[in-house]
């Protein structure tokens, strides 16, 4: 059996960042501390963290009033950060700088007076935060059809943001479907859909022409984890996502020899390795990576360090 690791995989920056703001928060302040949703949808880092002390909590109105709240990668609404507010809890934001770059977008649109489509999955926490920054109309669609189905007020003062983490080429074309529903629609193409998103579905893409089944490592939660077993699939691999090694059927690799692995952007390159070991020990196999490029750091994002400091003095 031939084992090729896509690269780039795994952990993206905005995820390592997010991760390290809640261990350094664990380090400086102690247990309990409170995480809105999960801090990154990856069941291994939420396990990890909770058996430290995290508590991970559905709405701000579960923090103990005057405790310190983490707010997740994925971003939240105005209202979260007003409620916090209101119940004095020490807030420390772990959203993703990409995904506040949205969030940004998505004001400048509705204060211009737009009307704003998110194009995204409805009801996921991403989702659900970019609403939350607007005060006029806002629609979320997800498929083609949607688009076709939208009702807006005014089809010359429409603006579109996407969600950070969906499969390139589907988001393609529903921008092509609003763009002909909607022409004079306002919007950035692409680039909502982050760097990281976009490397590792590029690298599933190349590494499907040398492959015949794709392993993704991420969790069933994990948007981009799912977009690249999509990915694959449309790329004409039989793909599977799998939370961990644990999960590795052995009848898939009968006739297929051609191992592609990859690990969605909330998922530790443990368990990738814990995968390979499962692999190597189904019978003889050799291990290589895919050549690629390098993406943005945690660090370029902002040192954690530096934005506790900024966020400390901010603590209601
Ligand atoms: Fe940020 Fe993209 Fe990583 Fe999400 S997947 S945390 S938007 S870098």
């Amino acid at each position: 059996m031939e084992i090729i690791l896509a690269r780039p995989r795994g952990f993206c920056g905005g995820v390592i960042r997010a991760v390290n703001i809640v261990n350094e928060v664990l380090a400086l302040q102690g247990p309990p501390v409170f995480v809105l949703h999960e801090i990154v949808h990856n069941r291994h880092v939420v396990k990890r963290l909770r058996d430290q002390g995290t508590l991970f909590i559905e709405s701000v109105e579960e923090a103990a009033p005057g405790g310190i709240v983490i707010f997740s990668a994925h971003g939240v609404s105005d209202g979260v950060f007003e409620r916090a507010r209101e119940r004095r809890l020490r807030v420390v934001d772990a959203t993703c700088p990409l995904v506040k770059k949205v969030h940004f977008r998505a004001r400048r649109y509705s204060r211009a007076g737009l009307e704003l489509v998110i194009i995204g999955h409805k009801g996921h926490a991403e989702v659900e935060g970019t609403k939350g920054c607007v005060n006029g109309r806002v629609h979320v669609v997800g498929t083609v059809t949607e688009v076709e189905d939208l009702t807006v007020e005014d089809p010359g003062k429409l603006a579109y943001v996407t969600q950070t983490t969906l499969n390139i080429q589907n988001t393609h074309l529903i921008i092509m479907a609003l763009k002909k529903r909607f022409p004079s629609l306002m919007g950035a193409g692409l680039a909502d859909v982050c760097r990281a998103t976009q490397n590792r579905q590029k690298a599933v893409h190349r590494l499907c022409r040398e492959i015949d089944i794709l392993l993704v490592v991420g969790s069933r939660n994990s948007s981009n984890s799912n977009r690249l077993r999509e990915v694959g699939e449309q790329s004409g691999c039989l793909s599977f996502l799998i939370e961990d090694s644990g999960e590795i059927d052995p009848a898939w690799f009968r006739n297929r020899h051609r191992v592609g692995v990859t690990a969605g952007a909330s998922a530790p390159e443990v368990l990738v390795q814990g995968v390979v070991e499962r692999l190597e020990a189904l019978g003889d196999a050799q291990v290589r990576e895919m050549a690629g490029g390098s993406e943005q750091t945690a660090a370029e994002m902002g040192a954690s360090r530096r934005e506790l400091d900024v966020q400390a003095t901010l603590a209601v």
